[in-house]
């Protein structure tokens, strides 16, 4: 049977180095909570720097073997441990709505999702094309081939702790490349859970290490200036990546970097209502508005903006509130403590500056970091709820007469993920998506996400694509050949 403490005792928390687990050198540990009730559900290994080190030299001399390793069955093993992650849903989705909070049905559907971008890159990596093409002056050829990167340095956030690992291993398994994870500290199980899957599919010694660390930049940094990994990508917060960035420059990393998201939503007069507040729930409440896909931002035209608030309000004021492993829960606890201080200060401030509170707006009494659905309306552009992620369950509306009008909010911030358009016109449909400053939207659509599809931002929101056919691309180069003949 699949109980609690049974998932949580099955996790070998030390270290993945080299195909081997090991404690930490020092010996240290960290703790990690349920944020559900704060408790702690158990110690994992804390690498110091030298252990991030030894991570590094079990990549590096792995490269050369597993980017000569065929590339059939480097897809091979990556469709087995899709068939392992889905054989072990049921187990996998309990430790993480232990580790991470978010209601059972959401992590089942995470474990589905990580695994899908296995299935999808063990399809990629037979697929790596070149080229043969006759020089311009007719006497000369070009061979055009694509390589591994190399070893690669991979950074994950506690918010899909499954799902944004395998966006990254299995493109850079696909690749032919060797990997150092480092996942977040609140949320280690997991990667700890898929390191062992994909060992026992096969996936050879050092290919895949990974260092649970509560320093991360003392951890990380000297890996990134080393000079031997020769990529790093990360998933997180602009702040840390601009950091990291700043970092790689030195060796001249290559970078793919998933960073914050502002998320605009619009809703115009002609849009489907019923579809918009459906989209609206999914788009605002997936992960607990813990994503940075999350609509940020609610943009609705005048005729219709009263009905959708109504509506809204009435659906974000019954969502059942408590610990994901209960039954019917929609919404879970926050990461910690000071995301619900960060949550309520934001939801205050936009309360101060003119804006209603239409319900929700406070914590919830008890242990756990709890915070209620929340809707506020005539919530002015300077409040910090229109600049910053919220983060949370938190869904600010204000009210537009034009398209025009429309466009200039949603593009007013330095982050350009994801917008969502909500209309049944054809012409503005297409006309509001090219204006849009992101790398994706949602027509008529509140999620996304896709493995088969290429998702990533513009502006601060990060540099590259993951998923899709382009997916892979952030894990190769492109090598020429000149030929004379
Ligand atoms: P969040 O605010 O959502 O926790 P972060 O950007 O802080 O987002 O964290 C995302 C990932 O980046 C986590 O794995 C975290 O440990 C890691 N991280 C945070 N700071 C640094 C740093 N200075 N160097 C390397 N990794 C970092």
């Amino acid at each position: 049977a699949v109980t609690e403490s049974g998932v949580v005792d099955a996790v070998t928390k030390e270290l993945f180095i080299g195909g081997k687990w090991t404690p930490a050198t020092s010996g240290a540990t960290f703790p990690v909570h349920d944020p559900a009730t704060g408790a702690v559900l158990c110690e994992v290994a804390d690498a110091s720097a030298s252990d991030g080190m030894a991570a590094l030299d079990a990549a590096v001399s792995a490269q050369a073997e597993w980017a000569a390793h065929p590339p059939r069955e480097r897809g091979e093993i990556l469709r087995r441990a899709y068939d392992a992650l889905l054989a072990r849903q049921e187990e996998l989705a309990l430790l993480m709505t232990l580790e991470m909070g978010k209601p059972l049905a959401e992590s089942r559907g995470e474990v589905a999702y990580a695994a899908e971008f296995f299935r999808w890159f063990a399809e990629e990596a037979v697929r790596i094309d070149g080229g043969y093409a006759v020089a311009p002056n007719g006497s000369g050829r070009f061979l055009v081939t694509k390589q591994p990167v190399g070893p690669s340095l991979l950074i994950t956030p506690w918010n899909f702790p499954m799902a944004m690992g395998t966006r990254k291993i299995g493109p850079a398994v696909a690749a032919g490349c060797t990997m150092v994870v480092k996942p977040a500290e609140q949320t280690p199980l997991s990667m700890l859970a898929l390191a062992r899957i994909l060992a026992d599919a096969g996936l050879p010694d050092g290919v895949l290490n990974v260092v649970t660390t509560s320093d991360a930049g003392g951890v990380m940094e000297p890996l990134i200036r080393d000079g031997r990994a020769r990529k790093l990508s990360f998933t997180g917060s602009t702040a840390v990546g601009r950091l990291l960035l700043e970092q790689c420059a030195d060796k001249v990393l290559r970078t793919s970097m998933e960073l914050g998201g502002n998320a605009p939503f619009l809703v115009f007069d002609d849009a489907d209502l019923d579809a918009a507040v459906e989209g609206a729930m999914q788009a605002k409440m997936r992960n607990i508005g813990e994503a940075c896909t999350a609509a940020n931002r609610f943009y609705v035209q005048r005729g219709v903006a009263d009905e959708f608030a109504r509506r809204l309000t009435e659906r974000m004021s019954a969502l059942p509130i408590g610990r994901g492993t209960e039954e019917g829960v929609v919404v879970g606890p926050l990461i910690d403590h000071d995301a619900v201080t960060k949550v309520g200060e934001l939801v205050e401030d936009a309360a101060r500056r003119g804006a209603e509170v239409l319900t929700g707006g406070a914590t919830v009494d008890g242990p756990g970091n709890f915070y209620q659905p929340t809707v506020l309306t005539r919530v002015p552009a300077d409040a910090r709820m229109s600049r910053e992620e919220i983060f949370g369950p938190v869904a600010p509306i204000s009210v537009f007469d034009t398209e025009e009008e429309a466009l200039a909010a949603a593009n007013d911030t330095e982050y350009g993920l994801v917008g969502y358009v909500y209309t049944n016109d054809v012409k503005r449909a297409l006309r509001v998506s090219e204006r849009l400053e992101t790398g994706m939207v949602g027509l008529n659509q509140g999620i996304v996400s896709n493995p088969a599809a290429p998702f990533g931002g513009v502006k601060q929101s990060g540099l590259g694509r993951e998923g899709g056919t382009v997916g892979i691309d952030e894990f190769l180069e492109t090598k020429y050949v000149a030929v004379s003949l």
